[in-house]
């Protein structure tokens, strides 16, 4: 059985006086649900010294271990400071930074040779969506930004639809169940039964605590990547219990 997985995605958000939200979310997760928290950069050294059965992720990773680039972090040293998880290829970095599934791939690679947990993000436009792409952009962006390697404990995937983050507009639970069944299907193709049952499916975009669980009840949906509904410990942790 898969384990559930709440992560919060905290984006450009949290000071050090954010950490006492982070503290309000520990152990409220059941046996079989993991709480995974991916501050920004700044804050996952003291997070991660804080945390109680919370792991903390970053949000991004360079794909070269170390190296000439300003502003950058490498996966190593996401690790050297705690970090277990990195999301890759957030919709966000894909549009503000050019990033393309090649550049995913390769932060990919990067990761799982730092030791992290990637959190791959996949997610179509509403113009893809509008023309009936929805799946084919889904399969490619799996194809292309999962390197090969990939196993249940080194890789999540994340269905975020673009149109669908920030803005309180949620797919049904059947275009949910849609792609993340044939996300599944994908998975078990390329790296076989016993890998791609294996890896845990997180649907992204408005989750909150009054739709969470209806989503979670979805087939193939192990649990949530949270925006917004992460920062306050009020709005996560109903979102958590509805894992449980
Ligand atoms: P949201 O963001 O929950 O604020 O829609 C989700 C995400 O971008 O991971």
């Amino acid at each position: 059985m898969r384990r559930k997985l709440a992560a919060g995605n905290w984006k450009m958000n949290g000071t050090r006086a954010s950490l006492s939200e982070m503290a309000a979310m520990e152990g409220i997760a059941g046996d079989a649900t993991d709480v995974l928290i991916c501050p920004p950069a700044t804050l996952i050294r003291e997070a991660a010294s804080a945390a109680k059965g919370v792991s903390i992720g970053g949000q991004d990773c360079h794909a070269e271990a170390s190296g000439a680039h300003t502003g950058d972090l490498s996966a190593a040293m996401l690790a050297d400071a705690g970090a277990s998880h990195v999301i890759l290829g957030h919709s966000e970095r894909r549009a503000d930074h050019d990033e393309h599934n090649e550049h995913v791939r390769a932060k990919c690679r990067a990761a799982w040779e730092a030791g992290l947990v990637a959190v791959v993000c996949v997610g179509e436009t509403l113009d893809q969506r509008e023309a009936q792409n929805t799946l084919d952009i889904i399969g490619g962006q799996l194809a292309g930004s999962i390197p090969d390697g990939a196993t249940g404990l080194n890789l999540v995937v994340a269905y975020e639809p673009v149109w669908s983050i920030g803005t309180g507009k949620v797919p049904t639970v059947d275009q949910i169940g849609d792609v993340h069944d044939f996300m599944r299907a994908r998975l078990e193709r390329r790296f076989g039964a016993g890998v791609g049952r294996s890896v845990r499916l997180l649907y992204g975009g408005s989750v909150k605590a009054s739709n969470a669980a209806e989503i979670f009840a979805v087939s193939n949906v192990d649990g949530a990547l949270v925006g917004g509904a992460s920062l306050k410990a009020a709005d996560f942790v109903p979102i958590i219990e509805a894992l449980n």
